[in-house]
């Protein structure tokens, strides 16, 4: 990860060298402001080694006791509902909410302290039109002002989507919702971040050219979906030789979709094939081949069928990318999968 301190808040000493801000003064004072005896702790892999030390720094000054959550954590969406019912508050650090979670929950947003402005001054030579769509994660969201300057200094309009739904952010993006960018009437996008995944996803929900400037290595570079639309094709392709398919019903609170689950379920059944609804927590390879299936549609994170296939030894489809096996949807109409 990055250089940069891990600071807290007004009240609170630095608690490490782990490349985000994070405003542990106000979820401190909250915790005393509710009398919190005992405190839940969850955060995304990448954030995990700094978990120790805030756990004793808010040991320290709320005398609560800490109780990590050791489990993986992928997003907002996964809030840990049992370490919830231990504790009388919850921190959940680097997401920000989506809305649906206990109200014992408290998001704290891990913010980057990566410059933007010469990875944006970088695109800002390869973008064509005079007023781009400007997106990025909740990581930079909150320099995304620096962005729209630079860019403003280049001649180029930026202009952000509204927030809404599960995204708190204007011009923020989620891996599973793309309705700021959609919302937007524009040539072009440019999305500030790492990978592949979100950028793929704003090319696929709009059908516009994608710009991508990296603020950690400081790359940029254009989004080209077809290599992932081919490997999607194939799997659709190899998902129709399989007669049992297990559907895929996450546990994770903002995650779980369990009607459109059972609306595939009998669009397959309807089709002749052998469908099965299995409810799980964490998707893995072993428990899918365990139970027998020979393909599965995922109605869990978008990411579990699309980033992650290439653990599975069977194809995942997404619920969309199911439709169009079954004939219910046109391979042209192929759409990303986004949750509501
Ligand atoms: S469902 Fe996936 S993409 Fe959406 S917030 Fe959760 S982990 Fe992120």
């Amino acid at each position: 990860m990055g250089r940069a301190l891990l600071t807290a808040g007004s009240n609170n000493s630095s608690s490490g060298d782990f490349g985000y801000d994070l405003d542990l003064g106000r979820a401190v004072e909250m915790m005393r402001k509710c009398g919190a005896t005992r405190v839940g702790l969850q955060a995304p892999e990448g954030l995990k080694r700094a978990m120790p030390a805030i756990a004793k720094q808010i040991a320290r000054e709320t005398g609560a006791e800490v109780i990590i959550s050791g489990d993986p954590c992928f997003g907002a969406c996964d809030v840990d509902l049992n370490l919830c019912e231990e504790v009388d508050l919850m921190l959940h650090l680097g997401h920000a909410e989506l809305g649906q979670e206990p109200n014992n929950v408290i998001f704290l947003e891990a913010r980057m302290r990566e410059d933007l402005r010469e990875a944006v001054e970088k695109a800002a030579q390869i973008l064509k039109a005079p007023r781009v769509g400007v997106t990025t994660t909740i990581q930079h969201v909150h320099n995304l002002g620096q962005a729209l300057d630079v860019l403003k200094e280049h001649g180029i309009e930026g202009v952000l989507g509204p927030a809404g739904g599960r995204v708190k952010y204007p011009g923020q993006v989620l891996g599973c919702s793309y309705s700021t960018v959609r919302a937007l009437d524009v040539d072009e996008y440019l999305f500030i971040g790492t990978g592949q995944f979100h950028p793929l996803g704003i090319a696929l929900a709009t059908g516009k050219r994608v710009v991508v400037a990296d603020p950690v290595t400081g790359e940029v570079s254009e989004i080209d979906t077809d290599p992932m639309l081919r490997r999607r094709f194939g799997a659709i392709t190899r998902a129709g030789e399989a007669k049992r398919f297990a559907v895929l019903v996450s546990k994770k609170p903002g995650q779980k979709r369990m009607e459109l689950a059972r609306r595939l379920m009998h669009l397959g059944e309807a089709r002749g094939l052998e469908m099965f609804l299995v409810y799980l927590d964490n998707i893995e390879p072993d428990r899918l081949l365990n139970l027998g299936a020979e393909a599965a549609v995922s109605t869990a994170c978008p990411r579990v069928a699309l980033d992650d296939a290439a653990k599975y030894r069977i194809p995942i489809l997404t619920p969309p990318e199911f439709e169009v096996l079954l004939g219910e949807r046109r391979w042209e109409e192929y759409e990303f999968d986004e949750i509501e």
